[in-house]
């Protein structure tokens, strides 16, 4: 499978400081950042630093270490907002949309997590 990745989006302009964000948490392979636009009182963005587009592109070709760590990112966030749900937190949803008809607007593959309130069903 050939991806084409377009080094003009927004988030490899981020990536290479062209383009300031409010960051969460930086690592060597991964930047969580806040949502320009947040649809929830906690809405952080999580992108692996290198040139994958979208979640099969990111899964079948980049190197174990770089999806420990995209994960470990995540669920780093997801403790440090304390939403772990059970005793400690009330839950909180990570999706990925993908190409045309999963609505992704950004084609650089990313994570998006949402929580601080009841999110409802997850498809309209
Ligand atoms: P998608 O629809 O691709 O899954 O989501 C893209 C997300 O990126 C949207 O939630 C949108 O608000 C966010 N976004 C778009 N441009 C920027 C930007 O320049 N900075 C930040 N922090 N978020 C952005």
């Amino acid at each position: 499978m050939a991806y084409d990745y377009d080094d003009q989006n927004i988030f490899a302009k981020i990536l290479r400081g062209e383009i300031p964000n409010d960051t969460v948490l930086e690592t060597e392979h991964s930047l969580a950042f806040r949502d320009i636009n947040p649809q929830a009182p906690q809405h952080i963005l999580v992108i692996p630093k290198g040139a994958y587009v979208c979640h099969d592109h990111f899964a079948m070709e980049a190197t174990a270490d770089e999806i420990v760590d995209f994960v470990r990112v995540s669920g780093q966030i997801c403790a440090d907002l304390g939403v772990t749900p059970g005793a400690e937190g009330p839950g909180y949803r990570v999706m990925a949309n993908a190409g045309e008809h999963g609505h992704q607007e950004v084609p650089h593959y990313h994570l998006h997590i949402f929580a601080g309130r009841p999110l409802g069903p997850m498809l309209e």
